[in-house]
């Protein structure tokens, strides 16, 4: 199938992957230029591979602007394994963890602390449909905690962070996994970011931890080897067999991220792609927003239509169109637009006329 054939595709995750990463990979997929042998073929221990885990961390390090003292680790299982992972390195006998609850994705991650120890839930919004980031002064922090976990963007209800949350000296924990590096990331300020691959920096498989040096360390001898963050530490990410192919797709999108200008450049591109969106759900009321404007995400746009039938018909439409994956979450229902780094411009512009077309004739 020629390339030019590519729809648009607003899935939430895996999604889009940027065009040039993907052409790169295929002309190299049967035998990486002076290799002779297909990336997937090759050992982890080669110094092939050396390069391509070595190229990755350093073009992350300097995308993220990540300081000295802090790890970046290439792990496996998901954003799901390390909602027990930062609990059962983290979470000593006796302490508490604060956990902002924002979500789905939120949830599950206090739902593996509680196996571990102590939660606070520190704030939820729960009740209003998760239609928005709580305030600062809505907070209750707890005095000593082990540390605060948040979710910086709510990849069902649609809704971010603006800034992080003030939490004194106790350690910050976020789940990144589908707004890191839509904008430029104050590590600093964090002690632990964690991230799924298969959002915005790769395909499935491979997850990114970015981990301060004394917390990484406070995980207990006990710890079962891969689930300790010392381990991976210690081997650089190689103490068993990486996600090799993971890992060589994540260089070439954080290749294509740094010709691209880096994260500075690219907040640019998402604040103009999605104000465009959300400026079209505000001009008539046909179309609602399921997020407060104030937690508005530029990742994932979450809107109603005046009924059920009409959102059916919408994603029926849009099928027809050439649109993939704009039925919303079964949670929120309505309609989901998932727009991340790689999401062209263009399909932004066909979405609003779509959406433009489609209130003239059921409006
Ligand atoms: C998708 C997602 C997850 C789950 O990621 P897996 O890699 O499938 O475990 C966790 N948190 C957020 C915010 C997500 O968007």
């Amino acid at each position: 199938m020629p390339t030019t054939t590519r729809i648009f595709n607003f899935a939430a995750g895996p999604a889009v992957l940027p065009l040039p990463v993907l052409e790169e990979a295929q002309r190299d997929l049967v035998s990486l230029p002076g290799v002779g042998m297909s990336v997937m073929e090759i050992s982890h221990r080669s110094k092939t591979f050396d390069a391509i885990i070595q190229g990755a961390e350093a073009d992350f390090r300097e995308l993220a602007g990540v300081p000295d003292g802090y790890h970046v680790l290439f792990l496996q299982g998901g954003a799901s394994t390390q909602f027990a992972m930062v609990p059962m390195n983290l979470l000593a006998p006796g302490a508490t963890a604060d956990y902002i609850v924002t979500g789905s994705w939120s949830k599950k991650a206090v739902k593996e602390a509680k196996k571990v120890g102590t939660v606070n839930i520190a704030a939820t919004t729960e009740a209003e449909k998760f239609a928005r980031i709580p305030r600062q002064d809505e907070l209750s922090l707890t005095p000593g905690a082990a540390y605060v976990h948040m979710t910086s963007n709510n990849t069902i209800y649609g809704t971010a962070w603006k800034a992080e949350p003030q939490v004194g000296g106790v350690p910050l924990v976020c789940d990144a996994s589908s707004d890191i590096f839509s904008r430029p990331i104050d590590v600093k300020k964090h002690a632990l970011v964690y991230a799924g691959a298969q959002k915005n920096l790769g395909p499935s498989g491979v997850t990114v931890v970015v981990i301060r040096d004394d917390v990484a360390k406070r995980g207990s001898e006990s710890l079962p080897t891969m689930l300790n963050y010392a381990t991976h530490v210690a081997e650089k990410s190689l103490y068993n067999t990486p996600p090799v192919f993971g890992i060589y797709i994540l260089g070439l999108v954080l290749k294509w991220l740094k010709a691209n200008g880096g994260l500075t450049a690219m907040a640019k591109v998402n604040e103009r792609k999605a104000a465009k969106v959300y400026a079209e759900i505000d001009r008539s009321g046909f179309y609602r927003g399921h997020a407060q404007k104030d937690s508005r995400s530029l990742m994932n746009i979450t809107f109603r239509l005046p009924s059920e039938e009409l959102e059916a018909q919408f994603v029926k439409g849009s099928t027809a169109a050439g649109f993939s994956g704009l039925k919303g979450h079964r949670s929120v229902g309505g309609l989901r637009a998932s727009i991340y780094n790689a999401f062209p411009e263009e399909g932004i512009d066909a979405l609003v006329s779509f959406m433009r077309d489609f209130e003239k004739k059921n409006g």
